[in-house]
């Protein structure tokens, strides 16, 4: 496919498909803050006194949009253009969810999940408070209380089914921030010998690789000039503060007795994510169904970074279904670590799990379900168009998956876009668009007989049989 002929695909924002490819479409992988309006941007902006890159909403469209491809850390920075005029605004967080139900019945969606960090809208009792906004009264608990609150007027007034998914982000936050001018100082000729290959005291995780940060590394101990800091979210951590230093930067060197050359570093108190599965627990009968990870998935260790565990631990325990965005930017390791350390029922995105051949026969035997954003892919160069699209192979493969935005306003898509490209350009029909809804509801995080309902409802649209659906999944699965 040449970029050229994929640069005639976007909708503009507002040029909505009146006439979608498939009646009634299933949505499981897109982003509340990836699909405001700009005018809504541009609304509280000026309301907030928020400066903005533009002035008018078709500017500030072409400034967050995206035309052609950017990476992956790239694309994240579009955030910072806007998340300042909406995050931290009762008013904006409702009706920015109440204005996406909207956008989503324009598009013919029936029924759509909705992801999102509540901490990243959040003012208050978020650490670090995102954006550099001040300090305020929204914490993210309020804020999936207001979101619940937008998508469920939304729901009423627009008559789509809308369930939400709560994101954990895979950069906040890591246990430690051992990072590069730690890893120097380890290794620094001062350091007594063993320094930082003691093993942890008791109670403390095991150091695990971070490429993040070093907000918190003091030292050295003994510098009359620069004491070390003993900071307070340490001390609420309930670790005694030098055992850490003993633990990451002084080897066997008791510092209790003899604070020697150290860098300490201290693991954050802040851990997003474990309050993000404590949010979804409380919420689950208001609109939230799941927990995701999302975020930069090229930071090193980030599936296995131990608040991002817990939490999914614990969501296992709880019953709460369980996405993660996986083998996007990242390599098919990172569709195993989803798959078997965070026992997720989903991926999001997946394409690298076909450079796996072991890793993708075995997730196609587990019917896991692929949560594909084809125009996405393309924008955030997670996928390269001289080669074959991953969804081509999972096509051929009647592989379990769905076609989704992920974030429209970035990408100045609509859903219609991504079922114009595999049409267009990757050979879809009708009939796979029909399957893959199909798969794209059971493979949703619906309650069973919620699930049924939709189902059913599909079968109607689409003119078949319910007892059709028994060709759906892969030939070798029929009875699983
Ligand atoms: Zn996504």
């Amino acid at each position: 496919m040449s970029t050229d002929s994929l640069k005639m695909l976007p909708h503009s924002w507002g040029v909505l498909s009146l006439s979608p490819l498939c009646p009634l479409q299933v949505e499981l992988h897109v982003h509340l803050d990836g699909s405001i309006k700009p005018e809504t941007i541009l609304y509280y902006g000026r309301k907030r006194g928020v400066t903005l890159p533009a002035n008018t909403a078709e500017d500030l469209k072409n400034i967050i949009g995206m035309d052609k491809p950017l990476t992956l850390p790239g694309f994240l920075a579009k955030f910072d253009y806007y998340m300042p005029a909406i995050a931290g605004c009762r008013e904006a967080i409702k009706r920015v969810a109440y204005e996406f139900v909207e956008m989503k019945a324009k598009e013919g969606v029936v029924y759509v999940e909705v992801r999102y960090s509540p901490h990243l809208l959040a003012n208050d009792k978020v650490e670090p408070i995102p954006w550099n906004q001040e300090k305020g009264d929204i914490t993210p608990d309020e804020v999936v209380s207001l979101v619940n609150q937008g998508l469920q007027e939304g729901e009423r007034d627009f008559k789509v089914k809308v369930r939400s998914i709560l994101c954990c982000m895979r950069h906040e936050p890591s246990e430690c921030d051992l990072g590069p001018a730690l890893a120097a100082h380890l290794t620094s000729p001062n350091l007594p010998a063993g320094a930082g290959a003691a093993p942890p005291p008791p109670g403390i995780p095991e150091p695990i690789s971070c490429t993040a940060g070093l907000p918190e590394v003091v030292g050295p101990c003994r510098d009359p000039v620069q004491p070390p800091v003993v900071s307070e979210r340490k001390l609420r951590h309930g670790v005694e503060p030098f055992a850490e230093a003993v633990w990451l930067g002084c080897g066997s060197q008791d510092l209790k007795t003899d604070p020697g050359p150290s860098v300490m570093c201290w693991p954050r108190v802040e851990d997003w994510s474990p309050e993000v599965v404590e949010l979804c627990k409380k919420y689950q009968q208001q609109t939230v169904v799941g927990i995701d990870l999302a975020g930069d998935e090229t930071i090193e260790g980030s599936s296995l970074f131990p608040g991002h565990l817990k939490a999914y631990e614990e969501a296992v325990k709880s019953g709460i279904h369980r996405t993660v965005h996986a083998g996007e930017a990242g390599s098919a390791e990172m569709v195993k670590e989803a798959v078997d350390r965070l026992k997720t029922e989903r991926v999001g995105h997946g394409y690298h799990t076909v450079e796996d051949e072991a890793l993708y026969k075995r997730l196609l035997e587990k019917n896991m379900h692929f949560e594909v954003c084809p125009w996405s892919s393309y924008l955030t160069g997670s996928w390269k168009p001289d080669t074959e699209h991953a969804v081509v192979r999972f096509k051929k493969d009647q592989a379990n998956y769905s076609l989704n935005t992920d974030d429209p306003l970035i990408f100045k898509s609509t859903l219609d876009t991504d079922y114009q490209m595999t049409k267009e350009k990757m050979g879809f029909t009708e009939e796979e668009f029909k399957r893959l809804n199909i798969n794209a509801a059971k493979s949703s995080f619906l309650p069973e007989d919620e699930k049924r309902e939709l189902l059913d409802l599909l079968y109607k649209a689409y003119g078949m049989p319910p007892s059709a659906s028994a060709g759906m999944f892969p030939s070798a699965l029929l009875g699983h």
